[in-house]
């Protein structure tokens, strides 16, 4: 009977291959809430201007400050219970002592046109979410899984249990299960925060989204992945939108200790002159013109659009930004070192010549299969087009930056770095302890590289270095390939680290580009962290900042003069609102700002501050982001 496997067959393909937690954007309660605030001003001020009888327009005042002012409100009064004072509900407060006084339109006014600038702002998040998600559904979480007939790579969804799997160094494991060979650590720090390594060992349980060291591991699926992966994304884009940029950290602390200012200058306000005599509603509107014009939504509403729209723009063009901080950090950036293999190169080499005998280039590849660097598959896929039979390792180790070794058929084979000849890269075969064979690689530049470092060249006014673990001839020839005369070569990861931090130390602010294992420790040092989100190995794609989704290298300039654009977007805003609410401010004391005019002047600045930053949100930006640095 077919039953079985129709069964199987839609198993799989009911899995959810992609999160299905897509909402449209109306749907959000922001927006809801702005819409009904809207509509219910818009069919009660032309009735209460026209003169109405207040029966007609009251109640839709009502709904207009409910609809718009409840979340705010109590939002407002949460934050109150936690000692801190929100602008939001100084809003509120201002809209309700208005409608206090008879200013019902000016209130009505005041909490639409805050509501809306919520929804706004809450759009941008969303749709800065939606990129970002839309991105990952293009890069998969995929499985090396092991069957009868040899390797094959599966998407982590399609695991089931049972199927065993291969995890090699640096790798996130797909999947819940158990070691069934192999030792290697694993950090767990993702799953039950624990930063340390612990070791895995056979018999040991180890968790889907935890790292795997600098061993290989076989392991057992013992769960369904699928509700894990999806976990797992939600949590990068929660992490993308939840950070907060230094900028915007700095203005809500002075933000705090002004909106109290601003209380106790209305409580003046409104107390002096009622002791001195002057009548209550006369003492009432001027306190509350006052609040309102000198309450800070403006300079809240500067940093984070600006922040958001750049990363939602930067993730549909293949540019994933981790966090605000992270897009406020790019565009300082004054220097850049990039790593060779797997960056600069495609990171898919060739073996262009085997010096001496094809026994250790299988043993070569033997040692090779476990690993997850892409000299070791150019290794194994050699000595599978000579049609040499792979056995398999045991005791298998990565020395990053380095090479690896492994016990094939009870020798010891170590595979490692070795000089080139004409500026080849090379690795050396060792076995047991004697040189067998020198296998010359060579890989290919990737497209764009030379325009996209000359581009970083100009953008940080440097010249950007080239990191490398090859040997020295293999460096200088992609240096020269590609316009860079500043190379080191050699490196080990944590010398590349080092190299980092020697700069940072003398004060540059160092953008690093890297895909391996290897760069990791130097993606952590560095200001700012690029990974190659294709070639890249899990632990960068950890470790760094950005992503460069598609591996495409001219992005990475692109980001960097759209990360500026969005810097200077922040203190235009920061100025515009500060120009703004000193000069009210000042003509309330001095002169007399009629209430209406207030609200204008206020909210007239806060939406043109709100939509300043939202601009970065139109293709447009990212175009001129690429024109600026190609030209230069
Ligand atoms: P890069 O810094 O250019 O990305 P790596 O640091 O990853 O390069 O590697 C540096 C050198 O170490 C390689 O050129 C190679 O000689 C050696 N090496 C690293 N890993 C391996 C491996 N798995 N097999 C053989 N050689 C390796
Ligand atoms: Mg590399």
């Amino acid at each position: 009977m077919a039953l079985p496997e129709l069964d199987t067959a839609q198993a799989t393909a009911s899995a959810p291959a992609r999160p299905v937690t897509r909402t449209r954007a109306t749907a959000l309660p922001e927006v809801r809430w702005a819409a009904l605030a809207a509509l219910a001003f818009l069919a009660a001020f032309p009735l209460d201007l026209a003169g109405a009888p207040a029966w007609t327009w009251a109640p839709l005042y009502a709904v207009c400050y409910a609809a718009g002012g409840w979340e705010p409100g109590l939002a407002g009064l949460r934050a109150l219970r936690e000692r801190s004072l929100d602008v939001d509900l100084l809003m509120v407060v201002a809209a309700l002592g208005a409608a206090a006084i008879g200013q019902y339109l000016d209130g009505g006014l005041l909490i639409v046109i805050f509501a809306v600038s919520g929804a706004l702002e809450a759009l941008a998040t969303r749709r800065t979410a939606d990129s970002v998600r839309g991105l990952l559904d293009l890069a998969p979480a995929t499985a090396v899984r092991l069957t009868a007939a040899g390797e094959e790579v599966v998407e982590a969804t399609a695991l089931r249990p049972g199927d065993t799997v291969l995890v090699r160094p640096g790798e996130r494991l797909p999947a819940d299960g158990t070691v069934l060979s192999g030792a290697s650590d694993v950090d767990r720090t993702s799953v039950t925060g624990e930063p340390l390594p612990a070791p895995a060992a056979p018999g040991d349980e180890v968790f889907a989204g935890t790292l795997n060291g600098s061993g290989a591991l076989r392991v057992r699926v013992d769960k369904d992945p699928a509700d894990f992966v999806v976990a797992r994304i939600a949590a990068l884009v929660e992490e993308a939108g939840a950070t907060k940029a230094p900028t915007q950290l700095f203005v809500e602390k002075i933000e705090q200790r002004y909106s109290v200012g601003v209380v106790v200058a209305t409580l003046a306000l409104f107390g002096l002159p009622v002791a001195f005599g002057t009548d209550l509603t006369e003492a009432l509107l001027r306190a509350m013109t006052f609040m309102i014009v000198a309450s800070p939504c403006a300079v809240v509403l500067a940093t984070m659009p600006p922040l958001l729209s750049a990363i939602a723009t930067a993730g549909r063009h293949g540019v994933l930004v981790k966090s605000a901080v992270a897009m406020e950090r790019l565009g300082a950036v004054d220097r850049v070192a990039l790593d060779k293999t797997g960056t600069l190169t495609e990171g898919t080499p060739r073996v262009t010549a085997v010096r001496g005998d094809t026994t250790a280039l299988a043993l070569a590849a033997a040692a090779e299969l476990p690993s997850e660097h892409p000299l070791a598959r150019a290794v194994v896929a050699e000595a599978r087009a000579r049609g040499l039979c792979v056995p398999e390792a045991t005791d298998f180790a990565a020395e990053p930056g380095r090479g690896v070794r492994a016990v094939v058929d009870g020798h010891d084979v170590r595979v490692h770095r070795a000089s080139g000849t004409h500026g080849d890269t090379a690795v050396e075969v060792v076995v047991d302890g004697a040189p067998a064979a020198v296998l010359e690689l060579s890989d290919r530049l990737r497209e764009g590289a030379t325009e996209a470092v000359a581009a970083l060249g100009r953008l940080t006014g440097s010249t950007p270095t080239l990191l490398t673990g090859d040997n020295a001839g293999a460096a200088a020839r992609i240096a020269a390939e590609v316009g860079i005369d500043d190379v080191r070569a050699g490196l080990l990861p944590h010398e590349k680290a080092e190299a980092v931090r020697e700069w940072e130390r003398a004060g540059a602010k160092v953008l690093l580009v890297g895909d391996g294992v290897n760069d990791a420790p130097a993606l952590a040092a560095a200001h700012a962290g690029v990974a190659m989100g294709r070639a890249g190995s899990d632990l960068a794609l950890d470790t760094a900042d950005v992503v460069v989704v598609r591996d495409e290298l001219g992005a990475i300039p692109a980001v960097v003069a759209l990360s500026r654009r969005a810097r200077r977007l922040v203190v235009q805003n920061l100025l515009i609102a500060g120009v703004c609410i000193g000069a009210l401010v000042v003509w309330d004391l001095v002169g007399h700002l009629p209430l209406p005019l207030g609200v204008a002047g206020h909210e007239g600045s806060t939406v043109l501050v709100g939509l300043n930053g939202l601009r970065l949100l139109r293709d447009a930006a990212w175009r001129r982001a690429e024109n600026g640095t190609a030209r230069g």
